[in-house]
């Protein structure tokens, strides 16, 4: 894959970047490049900005309503995206649910579901893990049992993200116990706002509240919110992750930050002599951050090239996740020495919508710092950095 050479693709480089300069709401631009967290209905006026365009669903092949990219166009748009400074669509919509229902759902299914997820009009939320399975997924003990024409759902969903934005969830749920324990897991859709299921907020250590913590009571749905056979939503799900762990790239938003960093370096500290540029050791950790984002996009490029056919990712997406995560890291932690004393200060004041608009070297700590513990959280979701180490173990190396 090269995204130098083609004079079409710098064409269509053009057009995204004019839309996004021109078209997209520019409230949504400001209020993100401040840091500050959008509301339900600021999430839905970006995502539908996005899907009135038609590139909301950016990875989605045209027969299923996507704009039909090539994978190099797809990656063009995203580093666009995230240059303009676009707030990250929600993926369990477009990049995670949609696929699973456009590949194993029914004509019905796809009639029903994928519309509101293209053009951003439904919000969504993953219902994987539970308080005692998370990387032992297949563990879980959350149930769907079916009577008459539905299912009725039990359990406890954990950790999930955007809940308080959803209209819809997607649950591993258990329908059998009896055999192996991947193969009595099915894969089924809810409304939110079905009688029965209440969502508790879990605040995390950025001060945002992302979390939840999602119980469902004797809710019922009907049958025909099953997706593919009962028993095999394991195999769905996996389908899913690969899609997920690649997603997390996001290599434009990470070369936004190194040049957010490089500027705040470059400016004299208030109450300081010299730059922080100019520190060695410091170019040196920056110059690490630069090739280890240059690494992690050779690396996306590899394992997207390999893809066939408008296909998943495979095994290798794993490899991606760790890179991606650690780089994330990498990059968050220069935010703190950038930073110094000022990191402490600007944490209590995190909620600050003035980060940006003050002065470079002091207001920049709050969302660094925010910023710094969210990616903290990378090394857990999508399935933690040690599975990882353990599928490209066994299953890319197998050893
Ligand atoms: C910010 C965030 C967003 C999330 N969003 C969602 C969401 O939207 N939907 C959803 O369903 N889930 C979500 N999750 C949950 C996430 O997928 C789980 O937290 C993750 O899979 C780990 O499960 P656990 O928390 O139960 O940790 P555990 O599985 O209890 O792991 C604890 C520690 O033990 C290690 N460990 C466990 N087993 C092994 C092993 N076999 N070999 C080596 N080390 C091991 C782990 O690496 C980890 O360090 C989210 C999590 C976070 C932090």
């Amino acid at each position: 894959m090269d995204l130098k050479t083609d004079p079409k693709l710098e064409d269509f480089r053009a057009d995204v970047r004019a839309f996004f300069e021109n078209e997209f709401p520019k409230d949504i631009l400001a209020k993100t490049a401040k840091g500050a967290s959008l509301t339900t209905e600021e999430v839905r006026k970006s995502e539908a900005a996005l899907g009135s365009k038609g590139w909301l669903a950016a990875g989605w092949p045209a027969e299923h309503g996507g704009p039909g990219w090539s994978l190099e166009e797809q990656y063009v748009f995203d580093e666009e995206l995230e240059r303009a400074g676009v707030p990250t669509v929600t993926p369990m919509g477009v990049v995670y649910v949609g696929p699973i229902i456009y590949t194993f759902g029914t004509d019905e299914q796809k009639q029903r579901w994928l519309p509101g997820i293209r053009e951003g009009r439904e919000g969504w939320a993953q219902g994987y893990s539970e308080p005692e399975a998370g990387s032992d997924l297949a563990s879980l003990q959350f149930s769907a049992v079916k009577e008459g024409d539905e299912y009725v759902l039990n359990g406890t969903k954990i950790w999930t993200s955007a809940a308080q934005h959803a209209d819809w969830i997607f649950c591993l749920a258990r329908t059998d116990s009896s055999g192996k324990k991947q193969e009595g897991i099915s894969f089924i859709i809810a409304e939110m706002d079905r009688p029965g299921i209440t969502v508790a907020p879990i605040i995390t250590i950025d001060g945002k509240h992302a979390l939840n913590q999602v119980h469902f009571d004797n809710v019922r749905v009907p049958a025909d919110y099953l997706i593919g056979e009962e028993g095999k939503g394991w195999t769905y799900s996996q389908y899913l992750l690969g899609h997920e762990r690649t997603s997390y790239a996001r290599i434009g938003g990470k070369r936004k930050q190194l040049a957010h960093i490089r500027k705040i370096a470059s400016s004299v500290p208030d109450g300081g002599n010299h730059r922080l540029i100019d520190d060695p050791a410091f170019a040196r950790k920056l110059a690490e951050a630069d090739l280890a984002v240059d690494g992690l996009e050779m690396t996306v490029l590899r394992v997207l090239s390999a893809v066939k056919d408008g296909g998943a990712p495979g095994k290798e997406a794993s490899i991606v996740k760790i890179l991606a995560t650690e780089t994330a890291q990498q990059i968050t932690t220069l935010y703190l020495d950038t930073a110094g004393f000022n990191a402490q200060r600007g944490f209590a004041d995190s909620v600050s919508p003035d980060w940006l608009e003050g002065g470079m070297a002091t207001s920049h700590a709050a969302p660094g710092v925010s910023t710094y513990f969210g990616t903290r959280a990378q090394s857990i979701y999508g399935g933690t950095n040690e599975i990882q180490h353990n599928i490209i173990a066994k299953r890319v190396l197998g050893l």
